[in-house]
């Protein structure tokens, strides 16, 4: 299929071709109709397989469907990445795909070099979707200045690299603060035995995509 035939929003389509994609990747033709039907994902993907398009197109897509007759602000989505330099590119991705919704998609960066004042005036414009290391997103859920008492959408990148940095316990804390029913969707390069606690935690019945 094409990029127009999965069932995305125009607006994001027509983002996808402005960056020259010409069709999905692998792990994008297999994620994308999944996710855009609602189900838990626990995809094995590195980068450079399309990982980044694969869970942000279809989270962007939800939303603005959902701010087509709802317009009240809320985080609808959280993006956990290990890693600044991802975290980067993840935020950089999303500002690409928005370029014909801009208006309707906010988003937000939370990392380690940002002061605790720009956080908060970050988060005090309720954006749509948050990209943030684990601790800066537990450090802000647990101060109040984020809120993911409606989150709709929950994004491990990365997720085996998160266990072995160390942020067991900001995961954690973190599970324990989110609403029922979230949508998770987790990357990893390696499908380790470690992952099953990740998972277990945040995943109701993931579709294994083992590409
Ligand atoms: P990622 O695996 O998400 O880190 O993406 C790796 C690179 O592939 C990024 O630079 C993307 O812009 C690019 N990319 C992602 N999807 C496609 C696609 N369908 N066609 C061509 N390039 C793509």
């Amino acid at each position: 299929p094409s990029f127009a035939e999965l069932g995305l929003d125009p607006r994001l389509v027509q983002a996808v071709a402005k960056q020259n994609f010409e069709k999905p990747t692998l792990v994008q033709r297999k994620a994308i109709p999944l996710a855009l039907q609602g189900q838990d994902i626990l995809c094995k993907a590195r980068t450079g397989s399309g990982k980044t398009a694969a869970y942000v197109l279809p989270l962007l897509s939800g939303i603005l469907k959902r701010k087509s007759t709802d317009s009240t602000p809320f985080t609808a989505a959280l993006i956990l990445a290990p890693t600044r330099e991802l975290a980067d590119q993840v935020f950089k991705a999303i500002e690409q795909f928005s370029a014909f919704c801009s208006k309707d998609i906010q988003a937000a960066k939370l990392t380690e070099n940002v002061s605790d004042a720009v956080q908060r005036s970050l988060l005090s414009n309720v954006p749509d979707i948050v990209v943030s290391t684990p601790a800066r997103a537990w450090h802000n859920i647990n101060s109040s200045t984020l809120s993911v008492d409606k989150l709709q959408y929950l994004v491990l990148d990365e997720a085996d690299l998160v266990l072995s940095y160390g942020y067991d316990e900001d995961m954690e804390n973190i599970s324990r603060s989110l609403p029922k029913g979230v949508q998770t969707t987790m990357m990893s390069a390696t499908l380790t035995p470690e992952l099953e606690t990740l998972k277990s935690i945040f995943c109701r019945n993931p579709t294994l995509l083992d590409l």
